[in-house]
């Protein structure tokens, strides 16, 4: 596995895979990486792909209150499992390296950043469009692999992938859950146990919220009621949304369900913020 540290190295790791005649599958990542993030490299690999991941906590996702300074960092970790899972190469690149000195140019998505988590984290899918089309640009990817527990990321990044033209197929892949339910995070190491267990009420009421939906429900209304009410059992902290949108154009569903609808929540347990969904097809 090649391990790669400068914009320059990615470059030319990748125009070596090329005259080789690979296909490159990317899987970028902030690291601290657990299954759900293995689920991508396996993916890349099923599809034949060079598979790079990149690991890289992007500064300017994070808002000034955010946790960009604790994100958890585990490079050692992080090698052995992107080996293990089969990666063909990691790029890690610093701060400097991406954003050089000058660098004023931003990649902003409207409207599908209207609802869910943008109204909470004002210029965070900025961030995320801005690092993401930077990291298209660099490895040129035949496919780029992310998971759907992000929706709304995947969402955005769909969109600009296609208004900037890239000639990158998107490949959304499941979530990839623990267990008992929970969905995998770099944030959920920050859980106390005691928190960890009241976080079970996010898949519980998604769970829930399904299978109201496979049984006919189709009023917003009393799903939502259904959501709220399971949400409240974990005493969360702090609700920033709990919202049936639909799939497409991620803007609320008002009265009945009529076409794929994302059930998605935010919700706070003392100082982490957690997130989960569930995709509904009538
Ligand atoms: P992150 O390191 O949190 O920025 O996530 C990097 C990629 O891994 C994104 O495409 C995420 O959507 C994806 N990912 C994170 N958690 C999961 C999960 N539990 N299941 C599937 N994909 C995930």
């Amino acid at each position: 596995m090649k391990i790669l540290r400068t914009p320059r190295e990615l470059r030319e790791a990748v125009r070596e895979a090329r005259l080789r005649g690979e296909s490159i599958g990317l899987v970028p990542t902030m690291g601290a990486l657990h299954a759900g993030h293995v689920s991508l490299v396996q993916a890349a690999k099923r599809d034949r792909c060079w598979c790079i991941v990149t690991i890289f906590v992007n500064p300017t996702q994070f808002g000034p209150n955010e946790d960009f300074s604790r994100y958890p960092r585990d490079e050692a970790g992080d090698l052995a499992r992107c080996d293990a899972a089969g990666a063909d190469a990691v790029f890690l690149p610093e701060v400097a390296d991406m954003y050089p000195p000058g660098s004023a140019t931003v990649v902003s998505v409207r409207g599908l950043t209207d609802h869910l988590c943008g109204p909470a984290r004002p210029g965070h899918f900025d961030g995320v469009a801005t690092i993401v089309s930077k990291l298209f640009s660099l490895a040129q990817p035949d496919r780029a692999y992310f998971g759907e527990k992000d929706a709304q990321q995947l969402a955005v990044i769909r969109r600009f992938a296609r208004d900037l033209d890239f000639p990158i197929e998107i490949v959304g892949c499941p979530t990839v859950r623990e267990a008992d339910g929970l969905a995998m995070s770099s944030r959920n190491r920050y859980l106390t146990p005691e928190a960890r267990q009241r976080a079970l009420t996010l898949s519980r009421a998604l769970h829930a919220a399904e299978a109201r939906f496979a049984a006919g429900e189709r009023e917003v209304a009393t799903l939502a009621a259904e959501i709220a009410r399971i949400l409240a059992e974990g005493r969360p902290t702090k609700i920033d949304y709990a919202s049936i949108v639909d799939a497409e154009t991620l803007q609320p569903v008002a009265g009945r369900i009529e076409r794929r609808a994302l059930v998605a929540v935010a919700v706070w347990f003392e100082r982490t913020r957690l997130i989960d969904n569930v995709t509904l097809v009538p």
